[in-house]
């Protein structure tokens, strides 16, 4: 309030000194009376006339842009013009923090893998980010204040956003046809809506793959059950002779190691989906695990087949115990699937990029083309009676395709029908040595 006594001070000496001055001037020629009176009258206008001059300054700033400085102004207009400015400079700031706020916002929105799309009352789109136009096949721009239902005409979708009952998502199918997008409806406001959109596609197949997973397990266990089943029954309410009851013996001990090699297949793809990968320091002959691949090999095959094998001079990094499961899975298959008299032969060899390659190449019956893309999925057969009668599980190929990845590598098919196939088993240079590493000798005790 500083202002405010120089201003009546001001006042005063205007009017005060306004009247005098006139009323000596218009005394002079005698209305003295008069004098005084015009003198405070033209006092008065003159300080209004001032006081105008600096509100309409002060008026034309605040009705432009405020992007200039505030007019300079003194006494009271002054400390006017400074508090407005220092208001309006305040509320600026403010602002701009807000829109600060609401861009990093609608970044962390944006960044978001999921789509986020708000919708009024008339059910037009105010508002999407990226994800959410690219899944509903939308244009975050150009489809603003459109009505949703106009661009996304998927029924379950418009019979969901008209539904009283959000609770649960709805899904529809992507805009490419090839995925599955879920959309989940929230109220807010007044008759407002946010849509919050996910691709679960990856989802949906890996549930599906694990229903088929467990369909497929109980699938494969209840058909021996079943078989051991009957045989017990059989067992129990029919006298049987020696003869017969040492066959029925024999199909049960081989509907049980049916079983048993389902199991130890399942766990041994749960070990190799849960554990770390193997370490790549610790180096294995190659000619060691071929030494025992080998060994079980004649023994299945009990002279049915010509072998040949060559496993070269190589040290591989990993776990020995996995991979000679690959391998003895594919030379295994190759046993099984080769006819009696066929050949088979085991080569290793590195490639031009220092990568490994264990060829099991046999002269079976080969695979047709259409069936090589799946051969390594689980419970996937060719041909499920011969790979059961053979002892199959269905599971071999993917353990060698696990053990292959989990060592950085791959598994190659190639076949040909009635001419044999050959099973690759590739493994990394950085996981391949060429020359067998000097062990450090033991110390010579003294
Ligand atoms: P399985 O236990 O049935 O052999 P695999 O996963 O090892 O299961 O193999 C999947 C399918 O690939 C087999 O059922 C068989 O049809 C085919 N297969 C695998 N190896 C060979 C092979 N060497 N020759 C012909 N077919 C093969």
């Amino acid at each position: 309030m500083f202002w405010l006594a120089p201003r009546v001070l001001l006042a005063v000496l205007v009017v005060v000194g306004g009247t005098l001055a006139c009323g000596q001037l218009v005394g002079l020629v005698g209305w003295p009376l008069w004098g005084a009176a015009s003198g405070a009258g033209v006092s008065v206008a003159l300080a209004c006339l001032l006081d105008s001059w600096r509100g309409a300054q002060l008026l034309r700033w605040l009705s432009g842009l405020q992007d200039t400085d505030a007019p300079h102004l003194r006494a009271f207009w002054g400390e006017l013009t400074t508090r407005v400015e220092r208001a309006i400079r305040r509320r600026e700031r403010e602002t701009e923090r807000e829109r600060e706020q609401l861009r990093q916002f609608l970044e962390g929105i944006e960044a978001s893998p999921n789509g986020v799309l708000m919708l009024d009352a008339g059910e037009q789109i105010e508002w999407c980010n990226q994800m959410a136009a690219e899944h509903l096949g939308l244009d975050a721009e150009r489809d603003l204040r459109q009505r949703i239902t106009n661009l996304v005409r998927s029924p379950a979708f418009v019979a969901h956003l008209h539904a009283r009952n959000h609770e649960q998502p709805v899904h529809i199918p992507a805009p490419d046809g090839r995925g599955l997008i879920a959309i989940v409806v929230r109220p807010y406001g007044d008759g407002q809506r946010l849509l919050l959109t996910q691709d679960v596609t990856a989802r949906e197949r890996a549930d599906k793959m694990r229903r088929d997973f467990v369909a497929n397990v109980s699938h494969e266990i209840r058909t021996p059950l079943t078989v051991l089943a009957g045989f017990v029954e059989t067992m129990s309410s029919l006298p049987l002779t020696e003869v017969e009851r040492q066959r029925v013996l024999g199909l049960m001990a081989q509907q049980t190691k049916r079983m048993q090699s389902l199991v130890g297949d399942l766990l041994a793809l749960a070990r190799l989906e849960d554990s770390p990968r193997p370490p790549a320091d610790q180096w294995h002959p190659l000619a060691r695990i071929g030494a025992s691949v080998e060994s079980e090999a004649r023994g299945l095959s009990a002279g049915r087949h010509q072998f040949s094998f060559d496993w070269g001079d190589w040290q591989l990094a990993g776990s020995e115990a996995e991979l000679q499961s690959g391998i003895g899975n594919l030379v295994n298959n190759a046993i099984r699937y080769t006819p009696e008299g066929g050949r088979i032969s085991v080569t290793a060899g590195t490639r031009t990029d220092g990568a490994l390659e264990v060829r099991v190449q046999d002269s079976g019956p080969g695979i047709a083309p259409e069936h090589l893309p799946r051969l390594a999925e689980r419970f996937y057969r060719v041909d499920g009676s011969r790979s059961r009668e053979t002892g199959g599980t269905g599971l071999g190929l993917s353990i060698v395709k696990h053990v292959a990845q989990r060592h950085g590598g791959e598994l190659r098919i190639t076949s040909e029908l009635g001419r044999g196939s050959c099973f690759t088993l590739v493994i990394p240079a950085s996981r391949v040595q060429a020359k067998t590493v000097q062990q450090p000798a033991e110390p010579v005790a003294s």
